[in-house]
């Protein structure tokens, strides 16, 4: 027999959480992980081993470490499939300002360059967040601006040593952001045109397929917990060359994409005013270019027309709600019940640190469950169990790691999460579905694992020094306050002219309306 090692983990007599199982009173079981993968799930494992019985998806080895899981839940690790990390320093600093406000108060473009130490904080502290509420992958669809390849590196660096499985994809596009959002030209003073900008601008003499192609292939081995996408940022703001070569790169080395659309009232009516060809529809546009795969995720969609549902439900194309981060800027509520009705693949994300505040899924499968509510009197899908499969199964598919993660499975990688069950949150324990979608909140999130390596343990991160990383930011916050503060004077300057292209916006007939829901579009 060869030693114990920390590679073999026995998970010992918690309720496990199984998607076809008893969702309101999960089994309970063992859980035996062997070298980051769930090797058994079964009761009578751990009876087994101290009989001395054979185990035989053990084999030769020895138990590393035992976690005693009585009055705990086991969950499968959520996947937060819409984040961006480049704002993480910026929670709290907005008010529920409209989204192409906020755009402007808090994105990359429109601060100044900043140092590979508070880029790899902010990634540290973003994912230290995610980690401790039951998050094991993030989707970063980060910003990198101006774009310098040792901020990327710190980034992906960052990932591996918090220990979370990361999809990374580059935000990238090459239409300057004010040409992407209605009424800017018209109204906005020339004088203050130069400090428009949108979610990502052009890089500046850099060819971006090449730069997403040669990062991906020079990278694509080098994190273990790391996989690739590609980050269009919105179909308005890529020209069509862009998008039909990344359509063609993403057939070619089977790449996700994420992209966002139709988030606001504003991206919906760019789309009516500049996409004519495609009859306003960025849908038709991204299916023109080749885009409109199984592959493509679409973040937010949520002034997406009945119409363009069909097309996404026939192309099994993914979408990913963020539904906090959707009222936070004022954007409406995506038709949540018409993705049910056509079967369409939906994720759960938390988006920006500055836009819904928190990256909780709690938060974001509560709210999943409960919006149709603001339309539909009758009651009906999506359940409690569907949001909890959203936010781990659906979200696993759009990054392509179905069958990999997502679910407590033999074979599966062990990405999971412990849960307190004698939190005020469970007891009594009526349903368990239930109960982590509309009650828990994050507070019973113990213990959580990726790859079988345990990262959180007893609520906190053990692969960082967080007391050392918020002594760090401490330090980064007083540079960056002063930037903040300069952005947010600069833009108060120009929000008369901001809050009139607005309401032009608003007052503009697009034969959909999102502020009370799903509507009849
Ligand atoms: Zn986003």
């Amino acid at each position: 027999m060869t030693p114990g090692s920390p590679s073999v983990l026995l998970i010992k007599g918690g309720r496990v959480y199984d998607h076809a199982g008893n969702v309101d009173l999960p089994e309970i079981a063992d859980i035996l992980i062997v070298d980051g993968t769930i090797a058994a799930v079964r009761p009578g494992i751990a009876d087994a081993l101290a009989r001395n019985e054979k185990v035989p998806e053990l084999g030769a080895r020895m138990i590393g470490a035992t976690i005693d899981a009585a009055d705990k839940l086991v969950i499968p690790g959520f996947v937060n499939a819409h984040y961006h990390s480049h704002d993480v320093l910026l929670k709290g600093c907005f008010e529920t300002i409209p989204l192409e406000l906020w755009v402007l108060s808090a994105l990359p473009p429109s601060y100044p360059k900043r140092s590979t130490a508070e880029i790899r904080a902010r990634t540290l502290l973003g994912a230290i967040e995610c980690l401790r509420g039951g998050i094991t992958t993030v989707q970063d669809m980060a910003t990198i601006y101006p774009f310098d390849e040792e901020h990327l590196d710190a980034m992906l660096q960052a990932y591996e040593d918090v220990g979370i499985r990361c999809v990374f994809a580059l935000q990238i596009a090459d239409v300057p952001g004010a040409k992407s959002i209605p009424f800017w030209d018209e109204v906005i003073p020339a004088d203050h045109r130069a400090a428009l900008s949108g979610a990502v601008e052009p890089y500046k003499n850099i060819n971006l397929l090449s730069l997403v192609r040669d990062i991906e292939a020079s990278r694509r081995n080098r994190h273990p917990r790391l996989t690739w996408a590609l980050g269009p940022s919105s179909p308005e703001r890529c020209s069509d060359e862009l998008l039909a070569g990344l359509a063609a790169l993403s057939a070619d080395r089977k790449l996700p994409v994420y992209a966002h659309i139709y988030e606001s009232k504003a991206m919906t009516l760019i789309a009516r005013q500049t996409h004519a060809r495609d009859g306003g529809s960025l849908i038709t546009y991204l299916k023109r270019v080749g885009l409109l795969t199984p592959y493509l995720s679409l973040a937010h969609s949520v002034w997406m027309s009945p119409r363009e549902i069909e097309a996404l439900a026939e192309a099994g194309t993914n979408v990913v709600l963020s539904p906090v981060g959707n009222l936070k800027t004022r954007s409406g509520v995506a038709p949540i019940r018409s993705y049910a009705a056509r079967h369409v693949n939906v994720g759960l994300g938390c988006d920006n640190c500055s836009c819904s505040d928190a990256q909780n899924m709690f938060q974001s499968m509560k709210m999943f469950a409960a919006l149709p509510g603001v339309c539909h009197p009758e009651p009906g899908p999506p359940m409690a169990v569907d949001a909890i499969w959203s936010a781990t199964v659906g979200g696993a598919r759009t990054a392509g790691l179905e069958g990999r993660v997502g679910a407590l499975r033999q074979g599966m990688a062990a990405d999971l999460s412990i849960l307190d069950l004698t939190d005020p949150s469970f007891v009594p324990l009526n349903s368990v579905a239930r109960q982590l979608v509309f009650t828990e909140s994050g507070r019973g999130v113990e213990t959580v694992i990726v790859d079988g390596r345990v990262v959180v343990r007893d609520r906190k991160v053990v692969t960082i020094d967080e007391r050392a990383l918020r002594r760090e930011v401490a330090d980064l916050m007083k540079p960056l306050r002063k930037d903040i503060d300069a952005v947010v004077a600069r833009n108060n300057r120009m929000l008369p002219f901001l809050m009139e292209a607005h309401r032009r916006t608003w007052a503009t007939d697009i034969g959909l309306n999102r502020y009370v829901g799903d509507g009849t579009g």
